[in-house]
């Protein structure tokens, strides 16, 4: 049996047009990971060198797992997600197996994408050996360092890690070769909190009365998951008003703000 639950090979349907905003990570990632893909011939010709491993970091709810998932689907890449602390696992052993595992089955799959969520989770006290209660993390970072450094001969396997505190993360994960590419992904401007207000406003029925330009002005410093939790938010006070309602209107808005508060200060964005 796995040592992790569930290690599930995912075939996510996420375009690049489902995340507003992030212009320059689109096409970063564009560039570094689905022109070589794309054109092989052409960059090996030119001597290019095809990144293995990418650090996606920035504030909660902002994308980064949306922009793995696109990324998948966009450069045609099997995808298989685990989180950081599911590998700790309190059995000795165990979560170095899991690892080994994880990336068999991503090679089985290969071209594919193993991506990391909350991979600062590896790096957490690694002088006391992992002997804390949080697991063996020493174990699986080497063994995590381990297949990284093999992916070479081992086929089309990249890595996507992801994380909201990017200042805890072992430094050796960081190194040439292995997550060397980083990548911030931020909190949305106005323009982009309009972008992920229309892809959101497109599934739904609303009302003459509300302005997406003024919900936008209203959610400074709000994440992109905060927005869509907006919209959701006051769907239901639509609902809770009258079952019968024809539409989402201002007032269910206003009602949603109320309860909404951003989750993004700014010590947060100042930190990055
Ligand atoms: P965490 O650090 O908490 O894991 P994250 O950065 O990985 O957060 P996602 O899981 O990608 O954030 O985003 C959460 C949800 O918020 C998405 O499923 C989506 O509904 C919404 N969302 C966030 N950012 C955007 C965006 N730029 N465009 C559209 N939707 C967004």
């Amino acid at each position: 049996p796995s040592a992790i639950k569930d290690i599930v090979l995912e075939l996510p349907e996420t375009r690049w047009t489902d995340i507003g905003g992030q212009q320059d990570v689109k096409q970063k990632l564009k560039e570094a990971v689905e022109w070589p893909l794309r054109h092989p011939e052409v960059f090996h010709r030119l001597g290019g060198q095809p990144r293995k491993g990418l650090l996606l970091y920035g504030p909660p709810g902002c994308s980064k797992t949306l922009t793995a998932k696109a990324l998948a689907t966009e450069a045609g890449l099997n995808f298989i997600a685990v989180k950081g602390p599911e590998l700790l696992n309190k059995y000795v052993g165990e979560s170095e197996r899991a690892v080994r595992e994880l990336f068999r089955k991503a090679r089985a799959a290969s071209p594919s994408i193993i991506f990391f969520d909350e991979v600062d989770a590896l790096g957490l006290n690694r002088e006391d050996g992992g002997h804390n209660g949080s697991g063996n993390s020493t174990g699986v970072l080497t063994a995590l360092l381990n297949e990284m450094d093999g992916i070479e001969e081992l086929g089309n396997v990249m890595i996507l890690a992801a994380t909201n505190k990017p200042e805890v993360i072992d430094p050796a994960l960081l190194r040439p070769g292995r997550l060397d590419y980083i990548l911030y992904v931020g909190p949305p401007d106005h323009p982009s909190r309009v972008e992920i207000l229309s892809i959101k406003f497109a599934k739904m029925r609303l009302g003459a009365d509300v302005d997406i330009q003024t919900l936008a002005s209203r959610t400074e410093s709000y994440s992109g998951a905060d927005l869509v939790k907006i919209c959701d938010e006051a769907v239901l006070a639509a609902m809770r008003e009258n079952l019968e309602i024809e539409s989402v209107n201002w007032r269910h808005f206003e009602e949603a703000l109320q309860g909404v508060k951003s989750v993004i200060t700014d010590e947060m964005v100042r930190r990055y």
